[in-house]
């Protein structure tokens, strides 16, 4: 597992050779973005032979970012544990002791009667480093450290509840970063822009009465976890701060992309945010094997490209991506590897191997013209 680590810092020092390139190829290839990208030992230990989400989904993608020769221009952002009182601000005391429990005696799948989410004896640890992971890359990209970050954690967080591990997550760790910001650095308002291809149900329970923070999911709906009609918008205070944009199967880069356009962009203008937090999952490729959907690797680019240039627009380009979803290893490391090139900004076009789906995707303008109407008059 430490070779993975390793081989990041190794190759992190390789941007001091690369002044023995010719000058010409070194212009070429020149970054317009520093990158931080976060990536942990823990990360690889928690895992489970045969599982949809196992260890493999990070070595498929250090595989293509080393194939690529990407990790000469990254920026190593080091994680940290989450402190006990940060996994506190939304979840229960007791469930968290749970989880160290359940962990510290071997483990199994956490939740009785559902072989979803599993836990290892290294599971309560590495859940741990996420979060406060996904802490550190924030602050770093809030004080400017580096212009944009992607953290590449394990587990997940977008299913986390209070007090209940679901869909493979274990700590809801953008919710924790985005309160660390609120915390830390004083930040009055922050987006968490969720594209995995299932509904983030737990971003949405632990901000569904918060004002401050504007929480979007773009998602296959109905579909597992069978949340996430767009009638759920935010209670009290916080009416019109949860936003989301369910699509039946067969929806893909168009669909996303005008959503993105004629609902995403819109909202993030109104709610102002003073840094935009992502949950990129890529399950949503029309190769992956969880979901009927068509998007591309060029379409998830895109997608990113709005996600930045909107950060521009409203926020200094604050912007920090957060590893979600996508199972099936090639597409799941091509769209990793083509967000990096688009967040570090490389001359031109992604060559995406993949290519588009074989199958018409569906477009749905009807129901963008329905969410345009519910979530902006
Ligand atoms: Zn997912």
């Amino acid at each position: 597992m430490s070779i993975s680590r390793r081989q990041f810092i190794r190759n992190s020092l390789a941007l001091a050779t690369a002044s023995a390139l010719p000058v010409n190829a070194l212009a070429q290839a020149k970054p317009a973005h520093s990158v931080g990208v976060l990536l942990d030992p823990l990360f690889f230990k928690h895992t489970l032979h045969g599982h949809p989400e196992s260890a493999e989904r990070l070595k498929a993608i250090d595989a293509e970012l080393t194939r690529r020769d990407y990790w000469k221009y990254f920026t190593p952002v080091k994680a940290r544990t989450a402190l006990r009182d940060e996994l506190q601000w939304v979840h229960e005391e007791g469930y968290i002791y749970d989880v160290e429990i359940y962990a510290d005696g071997g483990g199994g799948y956490i939740n009785p009667y559902s072989e979803d989410t599993y836990v290892t004896p290294d599971s309560f640890d590495a859940a741990c480093m996420a979060a406060g992971g996904n802490i550190e890359m924030n602050l770093a990209v809030y004080d400017r450290d580096i212009d944009r970050g992607f953290a590449l954690l394990r587990p997940p967080g977008h299913h986390a509840l209070k007090n209940k591990a679901m869909g493979f997550c274990i700590f809801n760790s953008d919710v924790i970063a985005a309160k660390a910001l609120q915390k830390y650095r004083g930040v009055k308002k922050v987006a968490i822009i969720d594209f995995d291809v299932h509904h983030g149900n737990g971003t949405q329970d632990l901000t569904i009465d918060d004002p401050s923070i504007l929480a979007i999911s773009i998602h296959r709906h109905p579909y597992w976890p069978m949340t996430g009609g767009m009638q759920h918008v935010g209670t009290g205070q916080a009416k019109g701060t949860n936003v989301n944009i369910p699509f039946l199967k067969y929806a893909g880069d168009q669909a996303y992309l005008e959503a993105y356009d004629q609902v995403i962009a819109p909202k993030l203008r109104d709610f102002e945010p003073e840094q935009i937090l992502v949950f990129a999952g890529y399950d949503g490729h029309w190769q992956d094997p969880l979901a009927d959907h068509r998007l591309s690797v060029n379409g998830y680019n895109q997608l990113v490209k709005r996600l930045t240039d909107s950060a521009e627009e409203l926020c200094g380009g604050r912007i920090s991506f957060a590893l979600g979803g996508g199972y099936k290893l090639d597409p799941l490391a091509q769209c990793v590897a083509g967000s990096m090139h688009t967040l570090l900004g490389l001359p031109g076009t992604f060559d995406d191997p993949i290519g588009l789906s074989p199958d018409e995707e569906l477009t749905y303008p009807e129901r963008i013209q329905e969410l345009v109407k519910h979530h902006l008059a």
